[in-house]
């Protein structure tokens, strides 16, 4: 039987998304998320993208010889049944990370099992989930179940990720996400990144990306919530690990 997957399109090459590790980036259309601040808002629609035979993106992604890992991101990867496929034929050859909003509890638990690492997002102080990523109330408590199955999984890596958007997810939603990392001896690394104010963004247009500068001092803020594992994401330095 052929797989299909929907894909927004394949980055060749990245230093950026996986710490140490040269990477190709696949993005899957469709999300179950409106964040007012999302970079990929094209590939929110589900049937946004092009429909792609598993094998034939598999090819695409062996034929390159840089890379030691793969990237899965979307939209939301995990709303697409044949992630699973793709991961499980990946994981045969490449160290394999997929990025989630944490919305399905139930494929996390199988991905814990087959993928190297799970970057999940935490979006903002949960009191302002539902306004933030515009959606219905019990967001909040699957991306809960979500965190908690992958912060109890042996086996995966895990980032947790907050893009810092200047004017709406500030050090007060920081402080938030941190206090309650500390408090459920998170055993990832928590990562800062950078809102880039260009392509798919449609709400915020003039709101600038924060410095380099403030996002340390707000892993500084993390890091005196009792966080023990702090880093950032610039597109000027990459990744870098501040605690
Ligand atoms: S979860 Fe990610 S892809 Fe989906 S709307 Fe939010 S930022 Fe965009």
């Amino acid at each position: 039987m052929k797989h299909y997957l929907r894909i927004g399109g394949v980055v060749e090459l990245s230093t950026v998304d996986i710490p140490q590790r040269a990477c190709s980036v696949v993005f899957l259309a469709g999300c179950n998320f409106d964040c007012v601040f999302c970079q990929n808002s094209t590939l929110i629609p589900v049937n946004s993208g092009e429909l792609i035979e598993l094998t034939k993106l598999l090819n695409v992604i062996y034929k390159n010889i840089l890379i030691d890992s793969v990237s899965i991101t979307g939209g939301e990867p995990l709303l697409q049944p044949t992630l699973i496929p793709l991961c499980q034929e990946l994981k045969k050859s490449f160290y394999v990370s997929v990025d989630t909003n944490g919305s399905l509890p139930r494929v996390t638990s199988e991905l814990v099992n087959i993928v190297d690492r799970i970057a999940l997002d935490l979006k903002c102080e949960f009191s302002r989930y539902t306004s933030i990523t515009q959606t219905s109330s019990n967001t909040l408590e699957n991306v809960m179940q979500s965190f908690n199955i992958i912060n109890s999984s042996s086996v995966v890596d895990f980032e947790v990720r907050t893009t810092v958007v200047p004017e709406l997810i500030m050090k007060d939603d920081i402080e938030a996400i941190s206090r309650f990392l500390a408090s459920h001896s998170f055993r990832g690394v928590y990562v800062l990144q950078q809102f880039w104010n260009e392509g798919d963004v449609r709400e915020l247009k003039n709101i600038t990306s924060p410095t380099r500068n403030k996002l340390i001092e707000l892993a500084e803020v993390s890091i005196n919530q009792g966080v023990q594992k702090v880093a950032i994401r610039t597109r000027e330095k990459g990744y870098e690990l501040i605690s």
